[in-house]
């Protein structure tokens, strides 16, 4: 049977080595910064057993287990659908706001599973090693975070260039159960909240054929001794009623550093392999199946925005000024794009070269939508701001409407279709998406979650036909009569 949220939460007291400023939290699921978060999670995991959501969020597995349906290993178009079905159902419960809720990581395992020959290619027990994961993570209904990029030291030099070239997570040496680590990645999101950490496929800068050392996959627990992860500042408002989001579904980002940490043979995916590492991302259908996850979840949240600009727009009663309307319309416009993308994704799903019995989500409009949501979701939060005028900020700090001044605040603070209650609350929430430190920190998960939104747009192009392109126009150029 599925996790449930409870064995979830107990999963996490495990002696991980976490750090919040000046102290390190002995038990994350007692830290009260955390407990939101770690709460949308367990609902998440809850979900799974639930009437409603079982059918979609998860699958019977071969060995008669119930996983997650993330991990649905797509033999046909309807497989891909479902797929996306569970990861839209998934991030309604988040309202996309936790990008790397489970199924995120489990978007990208499933396709690393699928080609597990390309991780056996020099070394055999390599391939063996991810197909063992993959069960484990599934039989085990496991929550995975991944840190990807080396430290942002100096971008303009090599990972081995800069000063310290030990500040990068290399190999320190060999022993007979594995390969001993130390360096540091960033960026895990949800690692506090996470069973396991996943670092591989390298989708920054490509290594030079000497950095060997820095050329790794592999999965460990979160709790492996010698792991540490060094928090940013919460974002939540424990039990404020200023921020509904934010004390909800501020899903953390931690800087990974290992100090000698022991990786196991048996959990390394890739090892000292600079070319296998710097291409397993797209050479595996990596992108695409993630991109699948993200682009749902990124509509998601978009129709958040919507819901709320809309919700403002009303309350205040500027819903009927036509440079509204337009802006508004602008809003369902761009939500309406990204929805149509994953359908079409879905509906041309395709055999997947690595095994032709499976299939995968067309990518063309995948990686579109992942490509322009750095500018969509800029644009929404924007229209948010420019819909709400001086009411985002005119709100009265927590806690006002349990005051003597409740009923001063009930009648100034009234709208045209609120109390003064409910208006603060809705503008609460636009605040909470638009302007506060929570939504700041969604405006730059949306423009860098799936890697630096520049060079990803250039390598759009740089992947274009151009010859076929141009063929479409030799007849113009050709002088007629
Ligand atoms: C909120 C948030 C959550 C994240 N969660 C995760 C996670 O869960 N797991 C994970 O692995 N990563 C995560 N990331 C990291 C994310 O993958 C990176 O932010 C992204 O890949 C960009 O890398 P960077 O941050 O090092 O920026 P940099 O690569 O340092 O880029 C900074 C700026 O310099 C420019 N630049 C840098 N190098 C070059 C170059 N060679 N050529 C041209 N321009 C260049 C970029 O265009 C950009 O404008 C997260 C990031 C954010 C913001």
């Amino acid at each position: 049977m599925a996790r449930t949220g409870k064995e979830y939460t107990e999963g996490l007291r495990d002696g991980r080595e976490v750090w919040l400023g000046d102290r390190r939290v002995d038990d994350v699921t007692l830290e009260p910064a955390f407990a939101g978060a770690i709460g949308s999670m367990a609902a998440l995991y809850d979900a799974q057993h639930d009437e409603r959501y079982a059918a979609d969020l998860t699958f019977t597995h071969s060995s008669g287990e119930v996983w997650p349906t993330s991990l649905l290993i797509p033999e046909s178009v309807e497989d891909v659908r479902r797929r996306g079905r569970a990861f839209r159902v998934g991030a309604e419960h988040t309202h996309g706001l936790m990008g790397r809720s489970p199924d995120f990581m489990n978007s990208m395992l499933t396709p690393m599973r699928i080609a597990s020959d390309f991780f056996g290619q020099r070394e055999p027990a390599y391939q063996k090693n991810i197909e063992n994961y993959y069960d484990l993570v599934g039989s085990q209904n496991l929550c995975l975070t991944h840190a990807l990029l080396n430290p942002q030291v100096d971008r303009s030099k090599s990972v081995s260039e800069v000063a310290d070239p030990g500040l990068a997570l290399h190999v320190v040496r060999e022993t007979d159960a594995g390969a001993v680590v130390s360096g540091a990645r960033l960026l895990a999101t949800l690692a506090p909240f996470a069973d396991e950490i996943v670092v591989a496929l390298h989708p920054g800068p490509p290594l030079r054929a000497d950095e060997e050392d820095y050329a790794l996959a592999f999965a460990i627990p979160v709790a492996t001794p010698g792991l540490r992860l060094v928090c940013r500042e919460p974002l939540s408002h424990p039990g404020s009623d200023r921020h509904p989001l934010a004390t909800r579904y501020d899903e953390m980002d931690a800087f990974v550093i290992f100090d000698e940490v022991l990786v196991p043979w048996e959990r390394m995916f890739l090892y000292r392999d600079v070319e296998a590492t710097n291409t397993a991302h797209r050479a595996t259908n990596t992108t695409t199946f993630a991109a699948h996850q993200t682009t749902t979840r990124a509509t998601v949240k978009a129709e958040l925005a919507l819901a709320i600009a809309t919700l403002v727009a009303d309350t205040i009663g500027v819903d009927g000024f036509l440079g509204v309307q337009e802006k508004l319309g602008e809003m369902v416009d761009l939500a309406q794009i990204m929805k149509s993308a994953v359908a079409g994704a879905e509906y041309n799903a395709k055999p997947n070269k690595w095994d032709e019995s499976t299939f995968v989500p067309d990518a063309d409009g995948l990686l579109a939508v992942r490509g322009l949501t750095p500018f969509f979701y800029p644009r929404m939060v924007e229209i948010i701001q420019q819909v709400s005028g001086s009411g985002l900020i005119n709100v009265p700090a927590a806690d006002s409407m349990s005051g003597p001044m409740k009923e001063v605040l009930d009648r100034f603070y009234q709208a045209r279709s609120a109390s003064g209650d409910r208006r603060l609350a809705v503008f609460s929430l636009a605040w909470d998406l638009a302007g506060d430190g929570f939504g700041s920190r969604q405006l730059q998960y949306e423009r860098f979650y799936a890697g630096d939104p520049t060079r990803l747009r250039a390598g759009r192009y740089a992947s274009l036909d151009k010859r076929a392109l141009h063929e479409t126009i030799e007849h113009l150029l050709v002088r007629r009569g």
